[in-house]
């Protein structure tokens, strides 16, 4: 079985608007900016086995304002600039009541089933509540950097960037004892 780190998009792949305390998905390729300063960090995970799959809830689909074929295509960057293995997303709104929508673990179990993943030594990394509570329930370890986004909720660890994140997924991942307590 093969291990992952999974990725939060917003915020962490790339970068996103802040209006009263919440972040906004970008809805054109202009407002796309992917944050490739994460591309050697990413390159380190998958040197060490990792497949590196970018999550994301785009309830923009459902609702109407976010076009597929746009979103497709700041995918298609998204690949281009970082080294991704996959791109999942879920086009919900909360009210369609779907499996995927984080804080559920649906992109995760759907990852499990494509990709052959063991869940329970593969990774979450976020500046976000919701993917600590998706890697809780899915038997994932979770990362955050830390934000105003990191609510209160469980999570394992808080980190206060990309780059300490990932030094750190890597130390687990070679002493998997550390976790233990
Ligand atoms: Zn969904």
């Amino acid at each position: 079985m093969r291990l992952a780190a999974f990725i939060e998009r917003d915020g962490v792949l790339n970068r996103v608007r802040v209006e009263r305390q919440h972040q906004v998905s970008p809805l054109s390729l202009d407002d796309f900016h992917v944050n490739t300063g994460a591309a050697p960090l990413l390159r380190q995970l998958r040197s060490a086995g990792f497949l590196i799959i970018a999550t994301t809830n785009q309830p923009g689909l459902s609702r109407g304002y976010q076009s597929r074929r746009l979103l497709d295509q700041m995918h298609e960057r998204l690949c281009r600039e970082l080294p991704l293995d996959d791109v999942l997303v879920c086009p919900h709104d909360e009210s369609d009541q779907c499996p995927c929508r984080k804080p559920k673990a649906g992109l995760l179990f759907e990852a499990r089933y494509k990709w052959q993943l063991d869940l329970d030594r593969s990774y979450v990394i976020s500046d976000k509540w919701q993917d600590a509570e998706a890697a809780l329930t899915a038997g994932c370890t979770s990362l955050l950097i830390d934000s105003p986004w990191r609510g209160s909720v469980h999570h394992d660890l808080v980190l206060s960037d990309l780059p300490r994140v990932v030094a750190k997924l890597l130390d687990l991942h070679q002493n998997p004892r550390l976790l233990v307590g």
